[in-house]
């Protein structure tokens, strides 16, 4: 621990946020790397004489502040951490960093299922993080799930996540192209669930540069239409999933409609278009038969 006044730290603090980005990601910097929580940072201002400990000097904490500013380096990968829901998850370049709407899904499955711990056997297609299966895993101690990455290093990520947020052992994790390694389980699904890569080509092309330079490409870009993989997912699911077991699709903001029409063709039934918080047309829903 290095020690510094509160003086001297406040000065500098006010030095970085005076170069540019938010405060809530330096807030984030500070807490992930340079030990001092939001907690500590309110203190300071009731105790303004006192002395500080660090967990690292103020030039490297600067440095890590300037990557982000000035390369748009993402602030989650710089900590290697993101919250999502009430998880702390590690995050590297190797996974997209697990977005705010995209936390709705799990009470998608609530809403579905109910909250009570019951038997249920789910598999989430393209884990990243881990993130959407870990809350499921977590929410229902008693059910089994399946989580699957193309990715093997995504999938090491997605592991350590679970094995820091659980004491269970009700996830097991799959290495493989979406329906591929779950080929043993085929009819034995009550859910199937996935945020896929939806990006359409052009749109990928134009995101913005914290985005299209540091998260993985594999994980947004969704063929020219952005259509490429949720198509793949939905014809194939009939083939996994339980009589009336559960299809939940992530999607592009627009892609809702589209994404009904294909729920139609292979078949499903209640389907629903189901928005997230601003509105937005952002899951799509259907049971096989
Ligand atoms: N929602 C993400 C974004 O806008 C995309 C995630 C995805 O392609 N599944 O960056």
């Amino acid at each position: 621990m290095l020690s510094i006044s509160v003086k001297e730290f406040l000065i500098w603090k006010k030095l970085q946020l005076s170069k540019g980005g938010d405060q809530e990601s330096f807030a984030f910097l500070l807490d992930c790397i340079g030990g001092i929580s939001n907690f500590d940072l309110n203190l300071l201002s009731i105790n303004p004489k006192g002395n500080l400990y660090l967990k690292k000097k103020l030039d490297f904490l600067e440095s890590v502040w300037d990557d982000h500013l000035v390369k748009c380096y993402p602030i989650q990968y710089l900590c290697e951490t993101t919250y999502w829901r009430d998880l702390k998850l590690k995050v590297t370049n190797k996974v997209l960093i697990p977005r705010p709407e995209t936390e709705l899904i799990v009470d998608i499955v609530f809403n579905i299922f109910g909250k009570q711990s019951r038997k249920l056997f789910f598999a989430e297609l393209g884990t990243g993080s881990g993130a959407i299966s870990i809350a499921l895993a977590l929410a229902y101690p008693l059910c089994n799930g399946i989580a699957t990455d193309i990715d093997q290093d995504a999938l090491e990520i997605a592991i350590n996540n679970y094995m820091n947020s659980s004491k269970q052992s009700n996830l097991k994790f799959y290495c493989g192209h979406w329906w591929t390694p779950l080929e043993s389980f085929k009819g034995k699904l009550d859910l199937a669930i996935s945020n896929p890569p939806y990006i359409p080509k052009d749109t990928y092309e134009k995101l913005p540069k914290e985005v299209k330079n540091f998260e993985p490409r594999i994980a947004l870009l969704g063929g020219e239409d952005g259509l490429q993989h949720i198509r793949e997912i939905i014809q194939k699911a009939p083939i996994f999933l339980k009589e009336k077991g559960w299809l939940i699709l992530e999607n592009h903001f627009d892609q809702g409609e589209k994404v009904k029409q294909l729920f139609i063709k292979n078949k499903f039934t209640s389907i629903e278009i189901v928005n997230d918080l601003s509105g937005i047309g952002r899951f799509t829903i259907g049971r096989y038969k």
